[in-house]
């Protein structure tokens, strides 16, 4: 049988990012982004083979920005095309794995949008588009929450009244969960282990953050929460704050609901600590030169990224290794190596040279001899929907 091609599509409100994964290659056969949706500039971009090239499509929506990109999927899949991925961010407690896309997904995903009040109508709306265009094909939706329901009660329970759970879903559900099992799979691949039958700490870095404990495959706890808001710092993201602050600002300074939750969503993290940027690269180079600002932010990063690991590692029977993913876990030595060296009680030290190797898509081991294992594993959350996506055509 040929190599089969999946094309794997991840919507916001006004966006949509694209991937045409090949199952024989690890390269993208097509990918890139149509953006602005719904404005006069909206914009095709995509990258087939080395060559970039867009197309202004003005004012297109979900659905004609996926009708100009069908050409151009029909031809570098040569003409075959055997399903579609779809990322979907909350999944609740409905799904534990990918699913094909039916009418019982399709309501499953909606009743669960209170919980993703801006990310599931996003992701429905890709959806439906798509099952417009391609009625031929099968469509399989993998959930960011997924792989974190098989945490154990005692972790994914907030210590709130029984009512809020039961008859709200007030609970954590974790995210990230496509590009944790993804790395995790890969990271024992690397170690020679089967992921079965080993532990790890993941900590996927890049504008969201979260860390996850991983026990044969099976997510045990993560950091992010009944929203992506919860656990450690982020781009813009606050993380963690005192529950009581919401109160204190609508009291102390009159806010309402939508400027505390702008704040804490848009305006914290690295951009609120530094005053400059919400990018870990910007901020590098801002602290080489002594911005104080910049310096604060990747200090508070470092160590609460730290903490969190530390507390994730209550849920291993032992620590097969750390895996750092994320563009920032993937190409910041800096970053991994601020972070390691708060975790001296759990016996991790770098390797430097190794360290400053593993950048731009580089894999590898960089604990110094003799100490737990600490891997950098590129993550691709296209290629593991593509692959849940064939399990389930093959099933
Ligand atoms: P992602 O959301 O996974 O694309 O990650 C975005 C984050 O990765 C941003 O904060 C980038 O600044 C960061 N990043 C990408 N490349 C580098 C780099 N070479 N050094 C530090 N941070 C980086």
């Amino acid at each position: 049988m040929p190599a089969r091609n999946i094309l794997v599509i991840n919507c916001g409100s006004s966006s949509i990012k694209f991937a045409l994964v090949n199952e024989a290659h690890g390269q993208f056969s097509l990918s890139g982004i149509a953006e602005r949706l719904g404005h006069p500039e909206a914009v095709l971009r995509w990258q087939r083979g080395g060559e970039q090239d867009s197309l202004m499509i003005p004012s297109a929506d979900h659905r004609a920005a996926l009708a100009q990109l069908l050409p151009l999927v029909q031809s570098a899949a040569g003409g075959k095309l055997h399903g579609i991925g779809h990322r979907v961010v909350h999944g609740g407690e409905h799904f534990s794995n990918a699913r094909k896309i039916d009418t019982q997904v399709l309501e499953a995903i909606r009743s669960t949008a209170p919980l993703a009040p801006l990310h599931n109508p996003a992701n429905l709306l890709g959806i439906e588009a798509a099952l417009k265009l391609y009625p031929a094909l099968p469509h399989v939706a993998v959930f960011d929450t997924a792989f974190h329901q098989s945490m154990p009660e005692h972790a994914y329970r907030y210590a709130l009244p029984d009512a809020l759970y039961r008859q709200h879903g007030v609970r954590r559900y974790g995210f990230h969960g496509t590009s944790h099992r993804y790395v995790s799979h890969r990271a024992a691949d690397m170690a020679g282990l089967s992921s079965g039958d080993s532990s790890w700490l993941s900590a996927h870095l890049g504008n969201g953050c979260s860390t996850c404990a991983i026990v044969n495959g099976q997510s045990r706890d993560t950091s992010m929460g009944l929203t992506p808001l919860e656990g450690l710092a982020m781009g813009t993201r606050s993380g963690d704050v005192d529950p009581n602050l919401h109160s204190h600002l609508a009291r102390a300074l009159g806010w309402n609901l939508e400027q505390i939750e702008r704040v804490l969503n848009q305006e914290s993290g690295l951009l609120g600590l530094s005053g400059l940027s919400n990018d870990m690269r910007s901020l590098e180079q801002a602290r080489e030169q002594g911005h104080a600002g910049a310096t604060l932010a990747i200090e508070v990063f470092c160590y609460r990224l730290a903490k969190s690991l530390a507390a994730m590692s209550c849920a291993l029977p032992q620590l097969d290794g750390l895996i750092f993913t994320g563009g920032i876990g993937e190409n910041s030595p800096l970053i991994r190596s601020k972070t390691v060296a708060h975790l001296k009680l759990l016996g991790l030290a770098l390797d430097k040279e190794a360290n400053a190797r593993c950048i731009r898509g580089v894999a590898g081991a960089i604990q110094s001899y003799g100490h737990p294992r600490v891997l950098v594993v590129p993550t691709n959350e296209e290629r593991q929907i593509a692959l849940d996506t064939l399990t389930l055509l093959d099933s």
